[in-house]
């Protein structure tokens, strides 16, 4: 087996919690190679700037850290380390300036990532940062790193590790949680991988699914377990997806993995109250359909009048206040989340007990772990870059101190091993 070279810094993973990392660690002047399946970097960022690239979010940080419940305590120093502000800072410092937008998030002005990543590659370069594409990490010991190659293996024996493996969601994007049965080998605590940001399962009717699959839902208001919001989803063919329920999926996953299924409430007129809406069915004409009642009557769209039916079944009450409140509590039962490859992002990981402050693995010093692999979740809005941005930075800062307590730093060949 070829042989990679020993004495530099391994960092494996390519997105942006290994290539902020590598950066932070070059910039330190330690030697550093980046390690990545895929043929290019970064792909799962270039995704994110499809949708604008929502990199981070304005609200306080207080508010900010809270999105990461229960994992805020062990995220909390790495973000104040590098905060909101700061990746703002750094993006600007790329070349892209950013802006909030009315929803609080921030979004670099080009609205795209593909600038920003290739600033940030040449950067790199310019730092002395060797990339490495097309290498998949394929055994992990203590000895050493093995990589599958186009050119056959290689084994690598660097001074430290960085993992930045990445979640399991949009598996060809190269994060498929392939690493899990490699890191539990070596006696790493990891949390099983389930979807985040996810759609659901809803049984349809035929008629629904085939009719209405890709229709949206605009301005619904989605209550689960107390929660309620106003927002938006997407009818599909297997189900609901979208930016409402993606952020109420967490706790309807749980609930769905406690009782097998959930009941989420829909209010198809988040803006009338029931009587108004009532009195406005009871004034529309004798004799009208009960479709037409539903459109003109209720303002419903084709799709909303139809998972009112799925909801409360196709012989509605006539009687304008109990029409009204099915319409404004619409109950859709949830089967399961949408599989892990088609949600936004991926809850579970490497289990913070298996770490220490410093994103540490205990049972493998001198192997640092980053980014979405981490067991944290959080809802869409910028925080999952966030996080990816600042525990890369964070581990990469833990691995500096760990080498300086050893007595290595910049010029190895200074020192003891
Ligand atoms: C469609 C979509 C849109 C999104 N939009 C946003 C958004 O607007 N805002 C936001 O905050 N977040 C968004 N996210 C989430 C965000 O992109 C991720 O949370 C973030 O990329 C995670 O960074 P990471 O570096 O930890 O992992 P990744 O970006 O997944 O990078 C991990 C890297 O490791 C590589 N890798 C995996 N296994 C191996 C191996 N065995 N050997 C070598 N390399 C390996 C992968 O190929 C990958 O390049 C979006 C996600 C998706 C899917």
């Amino acid at each position: 087996m070829a042989d990679d070279g020993d004495d530099r810094i391994a960092v494996v993973g390519g997105g942006p919690a290994g290539l902020a990392a590598a950066e932070l660690l070059a910039g330190a002047g330690l030697p550093v190679t980046v390690y990545e399946r895929m043929p290019s970097l970064g792909r799962k960022l270039l995704i994110a700037g499809r949708g604008g690239l929502n990199l981070t979010h304005s609200e306080a940080l207080p508010a900010f850290l809270a999105r990461y419940h229960p994992a805020e305590p062990r995220l909390a120093a790495a973000i104040e380390a590098f905060p909101p502000e700061a990746l703002r800072d750094w993006c600007e410092g790329l070349g892209q300036p950013t802006f909030v937008g009315s929803s609080g998030r921030v979004f670099p002005r080009s609205f795209k990532a593909s600038p920003l990543l290739r600033a940030w590659l040449a950067r790199l370069a310019g730092l002395g940062v060797s990339l490495r594409p097309r290498h998949r990490l394929v055994a992990w010991d203590a000895e050493a790193l093995t990589f599958a190659t186009p050119e056959g293996a290689i084994a690598c024996r660097p001074r430290a590790v960085l993992l930045a493996l990445g979640g399991a969601s949009w598996p060809r994007l190269g994060s498929d949680g392939a690493w899990v049965p490699l890191l539990e080998e070596g006696g790493v605590p990891v949390s099983p991988l389930t979807p985040a940001n996810v759609g659901f399962t809803v049984p349809w009717s035929a008629h629904m699914a085939e009719r209405f699959a890709g229709a949206p839902l605009k301005r619904v208001g989605f209550a689960f377990e107390g929660t309620r919001l106003l927002g938006e989803a997407v009818v599909t063919a297997e189900g609901i997806e979208g930016g409402a329920i993606y952020a109420l999926s967490r706790p309807i996953r749980e609930a769905i993995a406690r009782e097998g299924a959930a009941c989420l409430t829909l209010d198809l007129r988040p803006d009338l109250d029931r009587d108004t809406l009532a009195a406005r069915l009871a004034a529309g004409k004798a004799g009208q359909s009960a479709s037409n009642r539903l459109r003109k009557g209720a303002g419903l769209d084709p799709v909303a009048a139809a998972l009112l039916r799925e909801a409360h079944g196709v012989a509605l009450p006539s009687e304008a206040k109990a029409l009204a409140r099915c319409i404004k509590a619409a109950p859709l039962r949830l089967t399961g989340p949408r599989p892990i490859a088609r949600a936004i992002s991926t809850a579970g990981g490497v289990a913070f007990a298996g770490l220490d402050a410093r994103f540490m693995l205990r049972s493998r010093p001198g192997t640092f772990v980053a980014g979405e692999m981490l067991d944290w979740e959080a809802p869409t809005g910028g925080y999952l870059l966030q996080a990816s941005f600042a525990t890369g930075r964070a581990a990469a800062a833990g691995l500096i101190g760990w080498l300086g307590e050893r007595g290595w730093s910049r010029n190895p060949s200074m020192t003891e091993r």
